[in-house]
């Protein structure tokens, strides 16, 4: 490997086409591959996290009538640049966008939303009793310019209801994620942001008038913001760059070209919230950034960062599925970001209960007594032990070592004696004293030592027949 390496390294050096340079990229230092920049691996400490969070999203989902969606990892490109739109930093820059061997053109999602309002149209969800309520728990993809809490392939679980119109909808899309955040332990973190952008008609008309503000004033903004002027205006009142923020502060209010039915559903919005207890900072500059949004946007901000590392955002979206060739059907969701939630519990130092130490470690000596170890690990499983066996062929001090790594608190030894006589012993590794018992009668001593409140019985439910 370390010569593959090498040769990549020359081979770039001899400023060889892109291939060779970016093969650079595949390995690390010592010569072996490694993740492309901005993607990582999930290791078991970190899916204890991402298990409970699925398990709170679950849970708090299933309790609100919720049911699970998972769109495809990636759908034909024009279904994100249709919705999402065109001026958007997801489409025009970080979209992961390749060609089939057909020559279509795909992308791996940015986003859901677009996905499930499609899954929505083409799954005729319109015949269901409506609002239809989804959620889901997938990976995205993003090519974005890696940092903390912002990668390249990232976790989403998100929500949409789908097929009503009404700002009490919207209260308790807000009311999940805080109830959510709570479970989690870290709901006093944050702050919920709240904006609305209006209809599509108002915002086209205030739109114009920003530009005619900024017409001019090209000089003082930012790359990115001169880049965005004519794509995406809204954009440039919440860039934090100095320049364009003083220039967004006194820029015409979104406020003042609203539309009356806009300002109202907002208002009605306000009173759900402050009836359901829930306090909210109104942020004028919030405006999200993707086309499909109407109306109410909603982002919930770190405490001290601010936008920097949003745990996650939402908002309306009354046009979109009639966007993509549905009836004109009415719609709210939410989007949050799963590793900016295990961050903040990290730096909370919450920990999530761990459903993966073992209870028994199997040890053995010799062939006949390997043979019996198979027959009593599966027992112990199906007892509800978590148990692990060496089936290698160390020897007893290297197994009981290795028992030691495992932190398994009970071992079980079966040597060429014991399976002369038909028994096992079962050592208890913290006190370090052991008991001779009757092999058959392992699991059941095993239960009543670990106790039966701490067994892993899981059962997935009763399978139904038709
Ligand atoms: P957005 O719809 O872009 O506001 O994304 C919703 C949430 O997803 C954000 O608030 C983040 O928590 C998370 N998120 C978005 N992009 C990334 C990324 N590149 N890496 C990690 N998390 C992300």
């Amino acid at each position: 490997m370390e010569e593959f390496a090498r040769k990549a390294r020359s081979r770039q050096k001899l400023g060889n086409p892109p291939t060779a340079g970016r093969l650079e990229e595949s390995f690390s230092k010592s010569g072996s591959f490694q993740t492309p920049k901005g993607v990582h691996d999930i290791l078991p400490a970190d899916h204890e996290y991402h298990t409970f969070i699925k398990k709170v999203i679950r849970h708090r989902c299933r309790q609100a009538g919720f049911r699970r969606i998972s769109t495809p990892i990636f759908e034909f490109t024009e279904l994100f640049k249709r919705s999402i739109g065109d001026g958007s930093d997801i489409v025009s820059k970080e979209m992961y966008t390749f060609e089939d061997k057909k020559g279509r053109s795909l992308t791996l999602k940015p986003e859901s939303t677009a996905g499930v309002a499609r899954s929505y149209i083409q799954n005729n969800m319109q015949a269901l009793p409506q609002p239809v309520l989804l959620y889901y728990f997938e990976p995205h993809f993003r090519y974005d310019r890696p940092q903390k809490g912002r990668y390249r392939q990232f976790w989403q679980f998100g929500f949409e209801i789908i097929g009503e119109n009404d700002p009490a909808l919207d209260a308790q899309l807000i009311q999940l994620v805080r109830k959510i955040h709570e479970d989690l332990g870290i709901d006093g973190l944050f702050s919920l942001q709240l904006n609305t952008i209006g209809t599509p008609e108002a915002r086209k008309n205030y739109m114009s008038v920003l530009e005619d503000y900024y017409a001019g004033k090209e000089r003082s903004l930012c790359e990115n913001c001169k880049e965005r002027l004519h794509k995406n205006v809204l954009r440039l009142l919440d860039c934090k760059e100095e320049d364009c923020r003083i220039l967004s502060e006194l820029a015409p209010a979104m406020r003042d070209y609203l539309d009356q039915e806009s300002i109202e559903f907002h208002e009605e919005l306000k009173e759900y919230l402050d009836e359901i207890g829930i306090s909210y900072v109104e942020n004028p500059k919030l405006v999200r950034g993707l086309d499909y949004y109407t109306k109410t946007v909603f982002e919930f901000w770190d405490k001290e960062e601010g936008a920097q590392n949003a745990v996650g955002g939402g908002g309306r979206y009354d046009g979109l599925i009639e966007l993509l060739g549905g009836h004109a059907t009415p719609a709210v969701g939410y989007a949050g970001g799963i590793e900016r939630l295990i961050a903040n519990m990290k730096r909370e130092k919450i920990r999530v209960p761990s459903k993966d130490e073992l209870h028994v470690f199997v040890a053995q000596l010799g062939k006949e007594a390997k043979k019996k170890c198979l027959k009593l690990i599966d027992d112990l499983r199906e007892a509800g032990l978590k148990t692990m066996g060496a089936l290698g062929k160390g020897s007893v001090n290297i197994q009981l070592r290795l028992a030691d790594k495992f932190n398994a608190p009970y071992t079980v030894l079966i040597g060429l004696t014991e399976v002369r006589e038909g028994t096992a012993i079962i050592r208890d590794m913290k006190k370090g004293i052991q008991e001779h018992v009757k092999m058959e009668k392992v699991p059941e001593r095993l239960v009543k030592l670990i106790g039966e409140k701490n067994l892993d019985k899981y059962s997935p439910g009763e399978l139904l027949y038709s």
